[in-house]
């Protein structure tokens, strides 16, 4: 006897229409590589997942330049040029990449229904959240500017691209620290620009970055704006802002890191999945299960610490895999 039917499910296991609301197996919430990979496992589960791809078509990976960690690349790639591998794989296999974004959501009352683009319900059997988390920029007009001509949000990703050369960080926590010295592996030497006379890191982290000759902290200096010909070639930092002491300077510089923090991309499921205090997303360690059942979340939302693709993906992976299983338990 069917005691419950899973409720992205119509009597022959058909994603349908019905009235205003549509009825999917599994919707997956984002197009990075955890969303694609996610896809990828799921069409091949015959689960006929549903993506909605965000604003930001393909994530985060979009706006880096060359990909050289992914493996199985062995010349690189961008990181445009791979997002559009992943869609193409996903979509091969069966996906109904959709661009839309999830607006709304209401895991209350067993059901799972999510509205996109403010209008559009979906009811899902199964819910994979993969939006990511965005990192944090000053907001400053250079940053856009020189995108991807030096200015970046992810020294794994692009440190290699500065070899020998000099970089700042900007941020005094666990990520700049750690990304200041990762880079000082790599790099002539490393600024690592902090607004405050103290370091919010972990006092381990401070200790490494005391002790790494080539790193260089300005503290109380902020960023107002870069300069360059043809990409970043310096920083104007104001010191002591603000006070009697105030002045300006510059610091001759081609990578510019900004390791300011990330925002997870949790704000519309919060009321219903279990995040911690900074908002990533909670899953029972060993899966992507979150506290409500039938719904996963995998790659950056989920993971404040490693944030990487190849992490992501394998995330995407584990969600389609518990998402098979629960729909395929829910039959039993
Ligand atoms: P945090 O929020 O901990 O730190 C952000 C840093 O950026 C702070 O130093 C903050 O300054 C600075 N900052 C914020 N906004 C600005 C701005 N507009 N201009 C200049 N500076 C600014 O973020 P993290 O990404 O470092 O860490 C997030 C979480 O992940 C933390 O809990 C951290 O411990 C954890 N983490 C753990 C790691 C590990 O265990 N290996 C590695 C990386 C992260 P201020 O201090 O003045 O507010």
């Amino acid at each position: 006897m069917e005691l419950f039917k899973p409720m992205g499910l119509t009597n022959e296991g058909e994603n349908q229409t019905v009235g205003e609301t549509e009825k999917v197996k599994c919707l997956i919430i984002g197009s990075g590589p955890a969303g694609y990979t996610a896809a990828i496992y799921a069409a091949r589960a015959n689960l006929d997942p549903v993506l909605y791809t965000g604003l930001q078509m393909g994530g985060q990976l979009t706006t880096t330049t060359v990909v050289e960690n992914y493996p199985g690349y062995p010349d690189g790639i961008t990181g445009p040029e791979m997002m559009e591998h992943f869609k193409g794989q996903a979509e091969r296999l069966g996906t109904d990449v959709r661009i839309g974004m999830a607006t709304a959501a209401d895991f209350s009352g067993g059901d799972l229904i999510v509205t996109i683009d403010g209008n559009r319900k979906i009811k899902a059997g199964s819910v994979i959240i993969a939006t990511g988390a965005t990192a944090k920029y000053l907001g400053i007009e250079a940053e856009t500017k020189y995108a991807g001509m030096g200015v970046s949000a992810c020294a794994t990703c692009d440190g290699f691209f500065y070899r020998k050369k000099d970089v700042a960080v900007v941020g005094g926590g666990d990520t700049a620290a750690e990304e200041a010295t990762y880079l000082a592996g790599l790099c002539n030497k490393v600024y690592m620009i902090v607004r405050r006379n103290v370091l919010r890191a972990s006092k381990a982290m401070q200790e490494r970055v005391m002790k790494t000759p080539n790193i260089e902290i300005l503290w109380e200096h902020q960023v107002t704006d870069l300069f360059g010909e043809n990409g970043v070639e310096g920083a104007v930092l104001v010191k002591k802002k603000g006070t009697p002491d105030e002045e300006t300077v510059k610091i001759n510089i081609h990578g510019f890191f900004l390791a300011i923090g990330h925002t997870p991309n949790s704000d519309i499921f919060s009321d219903f999945v279990e995040t911690d205090q900074a908002g990533y997303i909670k899953t029972i360690p060993g899966s992507t299960k979150t506290n409500v059942p039938g719904v996963f979340a995998a790659g950056d939302i989920q993971d404040p610490h490693y944030r990487q693709a190849v992490t992501a993906a394998g995330s995407g992976c584990m969600a389609a895999l518990d998402a098979e299983r629960y729909l395929s338990d829910l039959k039993k």
